[in-house]
């Protein structure tokens, strides 16, 4: 039986909850499937302060550091709104981030049949949408140098931040996003600005660079940001991967996922560099939603996206394509025989808890994995 190691953080607000589910999913993997995860579990954010008086404790963050995949719920909460701005919530998060150099983002925006209808866009545009935004998270305008506001001693002050990309970071996005489509429909758009901005140019000849280096059995082609944020709402199934940087990454995967309708639904996965010598990223696993705490502790949260957040888990971090392909279908599964929590809830279906959608969850991954 082989090892694999999950660091759990649960978090704050519903995160303890839909965290149980998901352990429910491990525990039946472990004995109906010997698959050997070992967890471990941890504090971040408000529940790390309350304990530690910081937002992840360097105890927790080794072992996040030691795991082959960290698994995250969320942060945050009125509870802490107050508290100092380096121990805030959100700051785990950052640590974690930065520690861990995720530099890659993925957020795939997957719209399952049974809830086609509660889209923005008319159902036939995004039913079956199945789309991967690769985001770059650690370069770019959030970070670059100098970031300011000077004064010009005129009575006139000039707010500065800084859009900034070196080769390096770019051919690692780039080559993250063509092997992502090698394993789903060989098809990279990548996104910039290269009309009016220097590091748009260069974001694109980096990306064909690497294109023709090492992946030229890839489709790959280009847009605008700004037409594909168009596009992404005229014709999303256009799409199978989005490759662009920070800036654009973060607006245009909020269009995407809002194309699937529900915020309880979305997974996100971050990745980091691969060690040459194992061959294994670093990788942080979370749903895109926060801790909810309008409706913490009540037993009513939605446990899917945390559940598809490690089916990405076992897709990028264990190769076990088989069972996240059967966790994935299982979660399609329970929507089509019309079970759905508050946040989903639709006419005609039947409103379940946490716990409920969690194990009818678990049973149906058994009947996908045995088919
Ligand atoms: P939120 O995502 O927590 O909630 C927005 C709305 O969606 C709420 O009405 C909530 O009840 C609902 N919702 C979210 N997830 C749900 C689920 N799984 N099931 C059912 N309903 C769900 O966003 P917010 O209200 O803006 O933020 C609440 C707290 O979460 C804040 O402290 C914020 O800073 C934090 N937050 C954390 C993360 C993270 O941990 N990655 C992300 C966003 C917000």
């Amino acid at each position: 039986m082989s090892h694999r190691k999950l660091f759990l953080l649960p978090g704050d607000g519903i995160g303890p909850e839909i965290t149980a589910e998901l352990e429910k999913v491990i525990a039946f993997m472990n004995t109906k499937a010997d698959a050997g995860f070992e967890i471990e579990k941890g504090l971040v954010g408000g529940s790390a302060y309350d304990a530690h008086g910081v937002a992840i404790s360097d105890d927790d963050m080794a072992r996040a550091m030691a795991a082959d995949a960290v698994i995250l719920a969320a942060v945050g909460g009125p509870k802490w709104d107050s508290v100092p701005y380096d121990v805030r919530p959100e700051a785990g998060l950052l640590r974690l981030r930065k520690d861990m150099q995720l530099f890659a983002n993925l957020r795939p925006a997957i719209c399952y049949s049974a809830l086609a209808a509660s889209s923005s866009l008319k159902p036939e545009l995004v039913e079956g949408l199945d789309i991967l935004i690769v985001r770059e998270l650690t370069g770019g305008v959030y970070f670059g140098e100098p970031k300011e506001v000077i004064d010009l001693e005129n009575g006139q002050q000039r707010a500065i931040d800084t859009q900034v990309y070196d080769t390096y970071e770019i051919e690692r996005i780039a080559a993250v996003a063509f092997e992502l489509a090698r394993t789903r429909d060989n098809r990279v758009c990548s996104m910039d600005k290269r009309n009016v901005m220097k590091s748009g140019l260069f974001w694109n000849q980096v990306v064909n660079r690497v294109h023709d280096e090492k992946y030229k059995d890839v489709t790959l082609s280009h847009m605008l940001a700004d037409a594909g944020g168009m596009q992404l709402v005229r014709a999303p199934k256009q799409f199978d991967v989005i490759v662009t940087d920070n800036l654009f990454g973060d607006l245009l995967s909020d269009v995407a996922a809002m194309l699937t309708g529900s915020l309880g639904m979305l997974p996100s996965a971050s990745l980091g560099a691969e060690d040459p010598a194992t061959g294994k990223r670093k990788a942080m696993y979370e749903p895109v939603h926060g801790s909810a705490p309008d409706i913490a502790g009540q037993g009513i949260a939605n446990p899917l996206a945390m559940i598809a957040s490690f089916a990405m888990c076992l897709r990028y971090s264990f190769n076990m394509i088989k069972e996240a392909e059967a966790l994935d279908a299982a979660i399609a599964q329970v929507l089509e025989d019309g079970l759905r929590t508050g946040d989903i809830m639709a006419e005609g279906c039947r409103k379940v808890g946490t716990a409920a959608m969690g194990d009818a969850v678990v049973d149906a991954f058994a009947g996908k994995l045995a088919a």
